[in-house]
């Protein structure tokens, strides 16, 4: 990153706890090309059958997809401690179906990458909320400890979890 691309992140992020992926509100429709998300009256959804004819929309990538591309996760997750090394296809498990249940309420919270190295579980989001809910699903199935941290100035959410036996 060269200084002026730096000096625009830094002022991106100087605003807040906005975050820098949303669009600022448009008028009119948008469909995303690469997930066919669909964006109308502020707010980015699943295609619904009441709304399969979307006139005059434009193409445009939603936030989802733009930070997979860039992978610039909004969430990580971090889990750790020794009822991890038993218990790892559960947990893995209660992962991807909370995320299949977050993701079909909202088009904008997906995991982008799940990282499962020898020790921890690594698992970075498009949005706050699943990271968030993700938190708390290990929270009330395997009990263990977590915290959650909010970004000061950027917009993001770090949330670690562990459970030793
Ligand atoms: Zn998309």
């Amino acid at each position: 990153m060269n200084k002026f691309q730096q000096s625009q992140k830094d002022n991106l992020f100087k605003t807040s706890t906005h975050d820098p992926y949303r669009l600022p509100r448009v008028e009119g429709a948008a469909i995303c090309p690469q997930c066919n998300a669909v964006y109308q009256g502020g707010n980015w959804t699943w295609k619904h059958p009441e709304n399969t004819v979307i006139h005059d929309a434009r193409t445009v990538k939603c936030p989802a997809c733009r930070r997979i591309v860039d992978n610039m996760p909004a969430g990580t997750l971090t889990l750790s401690g020794s009822f991890l090394q038993k218990h790892r296809k559960e947990i893995i498990n209660l992962i991807e179906n909370t995320e299949k249940k977050e993701k079909a309420e909202h088009a904008l919270e997906r995991i982008i990458n799940l990282t499962d190295s020898a020790a921890d579980l690594i698992v970075t989001t498009t949005g706050i909320h699943l990271a968030n809910r993700l938190g708390h699903a290990l929270e009330a199935a395997f009990k263990g400890t977590v915290d959650y941290q909010y970004g000061d100035d950027e917009y993001g959410l770090t949330v670690n979890w562990t459970r030793d036996e």
